[in-house]
């Protein structure tokens, strides 16, 4: 049995309380690790250490904390096969995809925030004759750092790269359901040659760890990504505290294809999009909206695809599907299916667990799942589901997909199908959402911002918008 611990002050440390929690490898049901139940008292060790680290980290030279940084993300590039299956037994990804999408994107966001802190500039707002105004930007101090389970070294480090390059000292939280790689990024950090106290991870439950670094009256900036709900609770308490908030919230995101879209193209992009990492990503496109003459053509097409997917043990090449992050997720998951047929969805394929056999027979699979005929305001069609369930819906006219694509309390991404670029560009401005892609999905560049509108978040991730996010401004006016 693997013992994990917190990261406080450049020390594993045991928690304050003693106990541990069960972290479970979800494709076989079985407890693998122990999870520091860390509490409020762990949490001040880690701020306690954070401040103390924050007058050097912020004073170095950016070019050293640059060097460090990157140090960070080839020790993290050198242990990739490590981290990525540690990713697959902690989370239930495709071992293939923790190896090609996760692990390697953990490297780009050191890499690139490592390298964008020394391209950082700041304005200059001249009044004529009068005077000048130039705006200074400084690290805002001890940053809080809360990430879900979906992705989890990605959005982790999404996080933690910006807030270390702008010279915050950092208390983070990775999910309960899977600490492992955030473990392992605290060993990898120490190694890189991060001083003691300029990251801390304090593992253990949401309510208990999470809300303390809201809440603590010392950490100014908090960023947040996870559900809607869990986001509404963190400004509860923020809120009052005049924090800073970056929060990275839910999304039932649309995929609106037109009939003259390219076929081929949209059918494979459509399954990639409806099914990567079993619908677990914020992304995903879980609701596919079809111009009427094409319906039944891209239906058959569509769940050919699907039927061909293969659900099962991560670390198999073979499987395209893995498991299910957790038991409680399995089983909401399966809720909405049953929801799903009670509403009149008529199930095209899928919509029932998979139980493997061997190794993975107690491990929480579910097939992934097509239905049709379900109204744009159905819950099932306006909660996010968050697992591999999506519906297929007609539509007439380009008002109406407008409508229905921007009636979910969420706006966070969208991808648009056609090959009409006046129609494309039109749309663009009217669909209520952070990230509209044409003709693409999940086509990143790190520069951009990132998030989502309405109940899908607050503030946007990315480029400089994250360096500044970590940073307090002030304008200073000299008169000439
Ligand atoms: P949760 O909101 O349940 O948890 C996210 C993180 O917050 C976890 O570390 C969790 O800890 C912690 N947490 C839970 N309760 C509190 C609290 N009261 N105070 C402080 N922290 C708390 O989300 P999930 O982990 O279930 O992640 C799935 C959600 O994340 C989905 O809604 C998804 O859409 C969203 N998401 C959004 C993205 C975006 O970029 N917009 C990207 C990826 C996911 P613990 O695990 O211990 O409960």
């Amino acid at each position: 049995m693997i013992f994990l611990a917190n990261l406080i002050n450049g020390e594993s440390t045991a928690p304050a309380s003693g106990s541990y929690l069960d972290n479970i490898n979800p494709a076989t049901g079985e407890v693998y690790s122990k999870i520091p139940d860390s509490d409020e008292r762990d949490v001040n060790a880690a701020v306690d250490a954070a401040r103390k680290a924050f007058p050097t980290w912020s004073g170095l030279p950016k070019e050293k904390r640059s060097a460090l940084l990157l140090n960070l993300s080839s020790l993290i590039e050198k242990n990739l096969e490590r981290l990525a299956l540690a990713e697959s037994n902690d989370q239930g990804k495709p071992l293939w995809l923790s190896r090609s999408v996760d692990i390697p994107r953990a490297v780009s966001n050191f890499q690139f925030y490592a390298t964008a802190a020394l391209h950082a500039h700041t304005e200059a707002h001249a009044m004529e004759q009068t005077a000048i105004n130039y705006t200074l930007r400084t690290p805002i101090g001890v940053a809080g750092c809360i990430s879900p389970w979906n992705l989890p070294l990605y959005l982790f480090t999404w996080k933690i790269a910006p807030a270390l390059a702008a010279g915050c000292t950092v208390v983070a939280k990775p999910s309960e359901i899977t600490p492992m790689t955030a473990y392992l990024l605290g060993e990898l950090s120490i190694e890189a040659g991060l001083p003691p106290g300029v990251l801390n991870i304090v593992h253990g439950l949401g309510p208990k760890v999470g809300m303390s670094i809201v809440s603590h009256p010392t950490i100014p900036a908090i960023s947040f990504t996870g559900g809607t709900k869990t986001g509404a609770v963190i400004t509860q308490t923020a809120g009052p505290m005049f924090k800073k908030l970056s929060l990275e919230l839910g999304g039932k995101n649309p995929t609106i294809i037109f009939a003259d879209a390219d076929f081929d193209k949209t059918v494979q992009t459509a399954v990639r999009s409806a099914f990567s990492n079993q619908g677990e990503i914020c992304l995903c496109g879980s609701r596919i909206l079809i111009e009427r003459p094409l319906y039944e053509r891209f239906k058959n097409a569509f769940v050919e695809e699907v039927k061909k997917l293969r659900v099962g043990d991560p670390l198999e090449e073979k499987n395209w599907l893995g498991a299910i992050a957790s038991e409680q997720h399995f089983q909401k998951i399966l809720s909405y299916i049953e929801l799903a047929k009670t509403e009149g969805g008529i199930l095209l394929c899928g919509g029932k667990a998979v139980q493997p056999e061997g190794r993975c027979a107690n491990g929480y699979f579910i097939e992934p799942t097509v239905f049709e005929g379900l109204s744009y305001d159905c819950r099932t069609n306006q909660e996010e589901i968050f697992g591999p369930v999506v519906t297929l819906q007609p539509f007439d006219a380009e008002d109406d997909v407008i409508r229905y694509a921007n009636s979910t309390e969420y706006g966070l991404a969208c991808s648009l199908w056609t090959s009409d670029l006046s129609r494309a560009h039109r749309m663009a401005g009217q669909l209520e959402f952070g990230i509209v892609w044409i003709n693409c999905w999940l086509l990143r560049d790190l520069r951009t911002p990132f998030g989502g509108m309405k109940n899908s978040g607050v503030g946007r991730e990315g480029g400089f918008e994250a360096l500044n996010f970590f940073t307090e401004e002030r304008n200073v006016c000299i008169r000439i």
